[in-house]
């Protein structure tokens, strides 16, 4: 159990969630960190007296360290912002819940002092999960999943020695187009894509759900956090989001664990683990459903989760490349820019035209993130 923590993007989704958990566990919050959300972000100060904010934009930064001016709380800006925040004297955790590759080098620095990573941000792993798991296994810090499959594999996993694990059964609910043909989703709009089934999330996060690219991300998150081979992963889909990820051992028995879909559970497990406190979440109703499914993914209608997996299977620096290339055409898809097929396209031409890195160092990642971005935009 965590008694005091930093908050990398505390006005997120799961950044606010993770705020109520800390404030029913009391858990301390001695820095939050946003890019520009300031008005929330001095809501949240003004509530959880944090020594720190983070503000990613300078400009907002400026108005927020006015507007906190009668407080204890210092206000800083930037990527060295972000930085200080995650790396705050007297934190035993942060949690990395910002959105996308920025969340990168300070998660890299908070391991490197040894605190417990309460990970949410999954393209971290994704970007560069050799790096970030030899660092956390150097500095003896711990990596806890917030992601609810992981949080789902990670508590099956309990107890057991990894050479007991056969493999891993990542489940995915498949999102709001499940069934649809890739003509089918042709006219997909923003306001379409974010409207989730059975989870409420950010906006890049909704999209990438909807694409199934979320399960390809996942789907490498798992390889380095669980340390398996991309064969020793199934993806299943199962549309009720109850069982959120299995386990099979070499002796054929597989264990699930189920919950509400609410990402309450994962955030309070990564902040009180080993220990299991109770919680207000709301309790798993077996009777309200006639049945549970579950069927394998149609990769010819997600090709997005098909990519990732390939990309899975060849390693190196395209894991990286696509999760940045796949961030840049998000945003143009939200900001109306391109049509949510161009999504995928623009993702796997930008992959195909990256040079081939097979261990790369962090400056080989830092360089393929800046040039598949560069590639989608050039499009
Ligand atoms: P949101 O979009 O809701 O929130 C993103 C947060 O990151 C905001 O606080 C945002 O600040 C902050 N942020 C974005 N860019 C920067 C930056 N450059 N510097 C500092 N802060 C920044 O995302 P979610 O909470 O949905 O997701 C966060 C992460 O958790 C993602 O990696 C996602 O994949 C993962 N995740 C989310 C789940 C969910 O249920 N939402 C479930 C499992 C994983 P601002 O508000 O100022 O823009
Ligand atoms: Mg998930």
């Amino acid at each position: 159990m965590v008694n005091s923590i930093s908050v990398l993007g505390s006005t997120g989704s799961v950044g606010r969630q993770t705020l109520e958990a800390a404030a029913r566990l009391r858990v301390k919050i001695l820095a939050l960190a946003a890019r520009s959300n300031i008005s929330l972000l001095e809501e949240q100060a003004r509530r959880f007296h944090p020594h720190l904010a983070a503000v990613y934009d300078e400009t907002a930064a400026k108005t927020l360290r006015i507007a906190l001016g009668d407080t204890d709380t210092r206000v800083v800006s930037g990527e060295g912002g972000l930085l200080e925040a995650a790396c705050i004297a007297g934190a035993d955790a942060v949690c990395a819940a910002v959105s996308g590759a920025v969340g990168l080098l300070p998660t890299l620095a908070a391991i490197t002092l040894g605190r417990r990573i309460c990970l949410a941000n999954k393209e971290t792993l994704v970007c560069a999960g050799a790096l970030v798991t030899a660092a956390a296994r150097e500095h003896g810090a711990e990596i806890l999943p917030v992601d609810s499959e992981h949080s789902a594999i990670f508590q099956c996993l309990q107890g057991k020695s990894r050479d007991e694990l056969r493999r891993i059964l990542l489940t995915a609910s498949g999102g709001p187009f499940l069934g649809r043909s890739r003509e089918q989703c042709a006219a997909v709009t923003p306001e379409m894509a974010v409207r989730h089934p059975n989870w409420s999330m950010g906006a890049k996060i909704s999209v990438d759900s909807a694409t199934m690219m979320n399960k390809g991300l996942e789907f490498i998150e798992a390889m380095h956090l669980f340390g398996v081979a991309p064969e020793q992963i199934e993806v299943l889909i199962h549309p009720e989001s109850v069982v959120h990820s299995m386990v099979e051992f070499v002796d054929g028995s597989v264990l699930a664990q189920c919950a509400v879909p609410d990402m309450a559970l994962p955030i309070q497990y990564a902040l009180t683990y080993p220990a299991r406190l109770s919680s207000q979440t709301a309790r798993l109703d077996f009777n309200a459903f006639a049945a549970l499914h579950f069927s394998a993914p149609d990769l010819a209608a997600m090709p997005c989760l098909a990519l990732a997996m390939e990309l899975a299977r060849r390693g190196g620096n395209l894991p990286c490349a696509m999760s940045a290339a796949n961030e840049a055409a998000v945003a143009l898809f939200l900001a109306g820019k391109i049509g949510y097929n161009a999504i995928y396209d623009r993702v796997a031409a930008a992959c195909q035209r990256i040079e081939f890195t097979e261990t790369p160092t962090l400056e080989n990642i830092l360089d393929t993130d800046e040039r598949a971005r560069e590639l989608v935009y050039a499009m």
